[in-house]
């Protein structure tokens, strides 16, 4: 059901200690104090704080990587245009956080990889219902949404005023090993897929969640490099996110464009295997891709993991109950779990410099030109203190701001080093000087079942 808040239920997650949360991880440039923007060229004398990161952020094309209202869309028949706040996302709120470019995620549920298409509702059927209820809140709300497929279209919408939305996959069986589909999934529009959700397909591991890593192929299959290759050459982004240590690697030995993580954080800073390495960051840079930042309080802080751990053991049986209950209705769902917190002991709220402790540690490892934002949005059940949905993008860019970043680093941050990935993905693909179906490959794997 979800992509992410549905897997907490499959019990906690990693049990390693991390460095400690809350502790700014080193210092990136001068301290608020030495206020450097009073010297930054192009900058206002005596431009507050406020004032500054207000501005930074009506300028900024700000791209989020993943969100995943499009399951509570289609399950629970959400109207972006219909104030919503159980949710993270809805149009008014899009406006108010003042994003550029929203990746909408056709997010295909691991167990759906089992079904036979015709009866149960398989994986590809999944995704292309994900993408109509997609294209029916662009095509309904016309004025506020435009449906982005490349860099030119995100600018574009910057410059009209509207909100660019794209499309991700989540969970490479989506394609149920076609590379037809693919690309079929290609032209409707999607440009990211990341190769596996929680569960290891029939060509890719993923890291899982918690328990036992679903280790099978120890990286990618043959006809898995065949899919990165495939991805590349059409100009669809291949997303890191949620693949096993193998697989990453296994990626970054056949990429000949620059990848993402469309939501994922820094396992230095907190430990769980969802997380890259300070390795695998540096590979990514070298890569020329971007890395963006997960905010769900499990992936950003150990302190929080333990807490929902300990929640998860004391209320797993009711949790579990609900989730079958509203299996069917995401939105249901999340009500009856905020019920359910509301009744039992509270979690902690993670604060938010512990979200910009790991933009921080990307930009100290990785370099200020590989990283972003990729929210989770709609699909994780908390979210730092203060941030409550869309509409609280600009204390992000307040809170870099009293880090001290320029405004040059902090665009960057914001939606410019997606960019700049997109259009290289983008130009690798016009390079191969081919056609998307006529020079395409013809393989694919039939199922075993
Ligand atoms: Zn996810």
């Amino acid at each position: 059901m979800f992509a992410c808040a549905f897997v907490t239920a499959c019990g906690g997650s990693s049990r390693s200690a991390g460095p400690p949360i809350g502790v700014t991880v080193g210092g990136h440039g001068a301290k608020p104090d030495d206020a450097p923007h009073a010297t930054t060229k192009g900058v206002p004398p005596g431009e507050t704080a406020g004032a500054r990161a207000e501005r930074l952020h009506r300028q900024a094309i700000i791209v989020d990587g993943h969100n995943d209202i499009p399951t509570i869309m289609f399950g629970s028949n959400v109207d972006l245009k219909t104030p919503e706040t159980r949710t993270h996302t809805d149009l008014a709120r899009m406006k108010a956080g003042g994003i550029t470019g929203e990746f909408f995620s056709i997010y295909v549920e691991g167990d759906l990889a089992d079904k036979p298409t015709v009866t149960g509702g398989g994986s590809l059927r999944r995704a292309i219902d994900l993408v109509d209820v997609t294209y029916r809140q662009v095509e309904q709300n016309p004025s506020e949404l435009l449906l982005a497929t490349t860099a030119a279209d995100i600018r574009r919408a910057k410059k009209e005023g509207k909100i660019a939305v794209l499309m991700g996959i989540e969970g490479g069986h989506a394609i149920e090993n076609s590379l037809y589909a693919l690309r079929s999934l290609y032209r409707l529009g999607c440009r990211y897929m990341t190769l596996t959700h929680t569960n290891t397909n029939e060509w890719a591991d993923s890291a899982g969640f918690s328990g036992p890593t679903p280790t099978r192929h120890h990286g990618l299959t043959p006809f898995g490099e065949e899919v990165v290759a495939e991805m590349q050459r059409i100009g669809m982004l291949v997303d890191v996110s949620h693949i096993a240590d193998d697989t990453f690697w296994a990626v970054m030995k056949s990429a000949k464009a620059p990848v993402i993580a469309s939501h994922s954080s820094a396992r230095a800073v907190a430990e769980h295997r969802r997380n890259l390495n300070d390795d695998m960051l540096r590979a990514l840079a070298k890569n020329g891709g971007v890395v963006m930042v997960n905010f769900w309080s499990t992936f950003i802080s150990v302190d929080y993991q333990n807490a929902a751990r300990a929640w998860y053991d004391k209320n797993g049986k009711a949790f579990a109950e609900i989730r079958t209950k509203y299996k069917d209705d995401p939105l249901g769902f999340i009500e009856a779990r905020a019920k359910l917190r509301a009744e039992t002991e509270p979690l902690p709220k993670v604060p938010l410099s512990v979200l910009i402790d790991h933009i921080e540690h990307i930009v100290q490892v990785a370099g200020i030109d590989h990283v972003g934002l990729g929210s989770d949005f709609d699909g994780v059940d908390a979210l730092p203190d203060g941030l409550d949905g869309i509409d609280s993008l600009p204390k992000i860019t307040l809170a870099l701001v009293e880090r001290g970043y320029k405004d040059d680093e902090i665009l960057k941050i914001l939606g410019g080093n997606f960019l700049r990935v997109f259009e290289q993905a983008e130009a690798y693909a016009k390079s191969t000087g081919t056609t998307l179906s006529g020079n395409g490959s013809t393989r694919r794997i039939d199922s075993k079942r």
